[in-house]
């Protein structure tokens, strides 16, 4: 059974994609993708061998070979222009990480019209990432599993505006204040109060007025 966190990646691909599953560890998602007659044909990019191989042992006792390729790959040179690839998944890392990957060969994103991207933490970067870049968010989600939160983004091309705490919070995360969007904040709140009043008897530094002045924002 996937994780309740995969299941909810998966279900932003759209029925027939060709999916670029990056950082695919053991392949679970694109197994569960042709399994579950979502698509037809993914790739499974990994950059380590362990896990290469892990993925390679999945597909092979599922008996997917015919579907899933897997690719020993750094980040998007797993895609190859013949694929095809209209939607990638980059999951279980965190936002910076997903960044650079996406970042390094965007070339290889030419071909691709949904990204589907699950930070573990920082989804700030994201965002901030696909402003730049010609991505709007299509959705978000953020859910909680074994008392992790995490969240995902859809994103496909188009323009989008955001303000500075739509960037930190997610628009439609916001508009929805589900129970986990409000544990999360309140907990970084919590966080940014605790750093705060750490540095309250700290001297006078330039750095420590910056610090106290940046937490007093993000609190506000
Ligand atoms: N995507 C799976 C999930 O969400 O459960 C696996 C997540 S696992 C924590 C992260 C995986 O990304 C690791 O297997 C790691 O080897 C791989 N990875 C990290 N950087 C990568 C890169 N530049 N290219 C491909 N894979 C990468």
């Amino acid at each position: 059974k996937l994780s309740k966190r995969l299941e909810a990646v998966a279900s932003f691909v759209p029925t027939g994609a060709i999916v670029a599953d990056i950082g695919s560890d053991h392949a679970y998602l694109p197994c569960y993708l042709i399994h579950k007659g979502i698509v037809n044909k993914a790739i499974a990019g990994e950059v380590v061998k362990g896990p290469f191989e892990s993925a390679v042992k999945q597909v092979k006792l599922e008996g997917l070979e015919e579907s899933i390729t897997v690719r020993l790959a750094d980040g998007l040179e797993a895609i190859k222009e013949t694929d095809g690839v209209n939607t990638v998944t980059i999951a279980g890392m965190g936002g910076p990480l997903i960044v650079s990957i996406l970042e390094k060969k965007p070339e290889l994103l030419q071909t691709v019209t949904r990204l589907i991207l699950q930070p573990n933490i920082h989804a700030k970067v994201i965002r901030e990432w696909a402003l730049a870049n010609g991505w709007a968010i299509l959705d978000e989600v953020i859910l909680k599993e074994d008392e992790k939160i995490y969240e995902i983004l859809v994103l496909q091309r188009g323009d989008m505006e955001l303000s500075e705490q739509e960037i930190l919070l997610g628009k439609h995360l916001m508009a929805n204040k589900s129970d986990v969007f409000v544990e999360k904040w309140t907990k970084e709140i919590q966080n940014w109060r605790r750093v705060l009043s750490s540095i309250e008897q700290a001297e006078e530094t330039s750095d420590i007025v910056a610090k106290r002045k940046e937490l007093l924002h993000l609190i506000e």
